[in-house]
């Protein structure tokens, strides 16, 4: 049987390599199992026939069933096409075909019945169908098993061959014939017999030919069900065995470093929040396990200093600790918050990022390897080999979801034992999606931001009230404070992007001659862009025009208004983001959302949630909902380490749960899945993690 579902398609009855090699290229389906696998993206209903004369042009898809009566191709050259005329016993209606015009005139036989099935239109004054299906019955009936059809997507290039969803459907029914009702079941059969599932073939089969919606749901739920079940297993299961096999450094000193910082360096009260996340952090890192944890807090919650106290608990373990920022300027500011958080205490930091001069990285490298150098903080640079740590023992990642996850990985063979791992986000994650993603890691929220912040007060202005917002900007500059404005910044249309970045900029200059402007993005060299930054930091510059760069991290509490120039082209998670640069002092801050007039729906629901809340949970959930799982934890790609063909993660919520625990009882009673009734789950684990899934040992 596994034979079978390995077998490519090419042997399937109809198929061949030449149509194989379509499928591959395109869908990138080669087994049997493959095309199995391949869903309907919809299926219509097919239960009703009508008569010819209840047809009308406001009726959807609908089948009729009768014979050909005439067939003529008609018009010159390109105009041509084929007429044939269709009835049944009540009336007569016209089918047209403007291509294939040869191969439909040859295949139709005009002895036979036929069941028609398409759109009626209106053409030349007259009903008809226009590139109808036909299905040549065979005794009257119909081929097709089922009474819902699907559909499926195809490309443009597999149609001009032929291979529509029509075509698809046929595979679908020689391979369901090869496997002769049996594909063998994924599941162990203890749970298919007490979970309120239908087993596989049951399920596969019905989702490509179902009876009634009834049975589709039932196939629908077991197939989403599997899938999140067989993510949730895998994830339980390498905590399991992290826990059981992964030895952690055990830190259970509290000493000097920590002590004497709490006591002569803290400038101001830790919020509860923190406090309990220090402790969290502190109880998992002596415990002898290596600790993968994910920080959470909203952008401003002050995880840099949540970051600096663990670390100093793992000095205070005589282990070396580093602390990795996704940008150079990120990575800069972090050195120096910390230099500054740690003036006048004996320990030995220092910054690596791609910029670092060779002479310098090479005395970092010697540093390091001989435990000298205590902390490192720094940007990817910190992955490559040549940086070798004497005995790292805490590595806390910022902005976790611009790593990716095999960057990640690297990180635990820096040390025989691995290191612990603390990774910090801001993009709140919504549940569901922290379940499948980080279901291995464990996490701490601080849900409270330092005192005294006032919530960001939040305006949507469409861009002709430009005068408006250059008055509020003028009036705030006068109270003392300093303003960002952010253009958007996107690969493909680079140069029509620093083209309104550097006008933005130019009309800054222009409009506020009495202050200091400058300007920021990533193309610039790092001095340029540091002087810049340090002009504003200063306060120096009243009007910092930048990209995105200043998405993550960027600290300057004096700063209290953020304006967004076309605010459309941002996602929630981005503006969020953006907007938390602000509202770090005392003040009241701003931020500005300024967008075209024309907006789509989706846009001018954005903006609605964005000026009514503030609340980061509540935004990524809407985020979600509005976008689905693609760019909540990974920036650029598609977001999941793994790709899921009929759940959804931010639909499924309930389905992912209750699989959840399925899989937690099943580890219960097996955590290492050894038992004889549970080897089929191991060999569909190792199946999976072969065929799609990018599983890692962090994340
Ligand atoms: P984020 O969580 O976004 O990384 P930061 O660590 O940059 O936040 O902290 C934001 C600001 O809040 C910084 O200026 C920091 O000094 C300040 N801060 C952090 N913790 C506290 C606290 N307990 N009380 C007052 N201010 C704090
Ligand atoms: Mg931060």
């Amino acid at each position: 049987m596994s034979d079978l579902s390995t077998q490519n398609i090419m042997y399937l009855p109809g198929v061949g390599p030449k149509r194989a090699e379509l499928m591959m290229k395109e869908l990138k389906i080669t087994s049997f199992e493959d095309l199995i696998y391949y869903f309907p993206f919809k299926h219509i209903d097919r239960s009703r026939i009508y008569l010819i004369n209840e047809v009308n042009i406001n009726l959807p898809y609908i089948q009729i069933k009768g014979r050909f009566t005439s067939l003529q191709t008609m018009g010159q050259a390109r105009q041509t096409r084929l007429v044939a005329t269709f009835s049944d016993r009540t009336g007569f209606i016209e089918l047209i075909w403007f291509k294939s015009i040869k191969q439909i005139k040859e295949s139709i036989d005009a002895n036979a019945e036929y069941l028609i099935f398409g759109k009626p239109s209106h053409f030349n004054g007259v009903i008809n169908i226009v590139h109808p299906e036909i299905e040549k019955l065979k005794d009257g009936k119909s081929m097709l098993p089922g009474n819902l059809q699907a559909f499926y997507n195809t490309t443009e290039k597999m149609k001009s061959n032929f291979l529509n969803s029509k075509a698809i459907q046929k595979m679908m029914i020689s391979v369901f014939a090869a496997f002769q009702g049996k594909i063998p079941e994924s599941l162990p059969a203890a749970l298919l017999s007490q979970l309120p599932i239908i087993n596989r073939h049951e399920a596969l089969h019905a989702i490509h030919f179902p009876q009634d919606t009834q049975q589709l749901e039932k196939a629908r739920f077991r197939l989403k069900f599997e899938e999140l079940f067989y993510i949730q297993l895998n994830i339980l299961r390498l905590r399991n065995q992290r826990t059981a096999h992964v030895h952690g450094h055990r830190f259970g000193i509290v000493g000097e470093h920590l002590n004497h910082f709490y006591a002569n360096h803290l400038p101001f009260e830790l919020t509860n929040a923190q406090k309990r996340v220090i402790k969290e952090i502190r109880k998992d890192m002596g415990s002898g396990r290596q600790m993968n944890r994910l920080l959470q807090g909203d952008v401003g919650s002050g995880k840099t200093l949540v970051a600096l106290m663990v670390m100093l608990i793992a000095l205070d373990n005589h282990y070396q600790a580093c602390l990795m920022a996704p940008t150079e300027i990120l990575a800069n500011q972090h050195f120096e918050s910390l230099t500054t958080l740690l003036k006048g205490m004996p320990v030995k930091m220092g910054l690596l990022t791609g910029s670092t001069k060779k002479k310098e990285r090479i005395i970092l490298h010697e540093q390091l390897r001989s435990g000298e150098l205590q902390i490192l903080v720094g940007t990817h640079a910190l992955l490559e080999d040549a940086v070798q740590f004497n005995n790292l023992g805490l590595v806390v990642i910022d902005e976790q979801h611009r790593f990716g996850v095999a960057q990640r990985a690297r990180l635990w063979r820096k040390n025989t034992t691995p290191p612990h791992i603390l990774v910090m986000t801001a993009t709140p994650i919504p549940r569901t999606l922290a379940m499948t993603v980080y279901g291995d890691l464990d996490v701490s929220v601080i849900d409270e931001l330092p005192p005294g912040r006032k919530p960001i007060q939040t305006e949507h202005y469409f861009h002709n009230k430009r005068n408006n917002l250059n008055r509020f900007i003028k009036n705030e500059i006068q109270k003392g404070r300093q303003v960002y404005v952010v253009y958007p910044l996107i690969e493909e249309s680079e140069s029509l992007d620093f083209k309104n970045l550097t006008e933005g900029y130019e009309y800054m200059q222009k409009a506020f001659p009495e202050y200091q402007t400058c300007m920021v993005h990533g193309k610039m060299n790092v001095a340029d862009k540091d002087a810049a930054m340090q002009l504003f930091i200063s306060g120096q510059a009243h009007i910092m025009v930048a990209t995105t760069v200043i998405e993550v991290g960027v600290n300057v509490p004096n700063a209290s208004v953020m304006v967004i120039e076309s605010a459309e082209r941002f996602g929630l998670s981005q503006l969020h983001q953006l907007r938390g640069r602000v509202g770090r002092g005392a003040d009241q801050s701003f931020c500005i959302l300024m967008t075209g007039n024309k907006l789509s729906d989706e846009t001018r629901k954005r903006m609605e949630i964005m000026v009514r809340t503030t609340d980061g949970f509540e935004i990524a959930e809407a985020d979600l909902k509005l976008r689905g799982p693609g760019d909540l934890s990974g920036t650029q790609q598609s977001g999941l380490p793994f790709e899921l063909k009929i759940a959804n993660i931010a639909k499924d919520g309930r389905i992912l749960q209750y699989a959840r625990e399925v899989a937690e009882k099943v580890l219960e009673n097996d955590p290492l899945l050894e038992k004889a009734e549970n080897h089929i789950l191991n060999k569909q684990l190792t199946k999976l993690a072969r065929q799609k899934m990018n599983w890692s040992m962090i994340s």
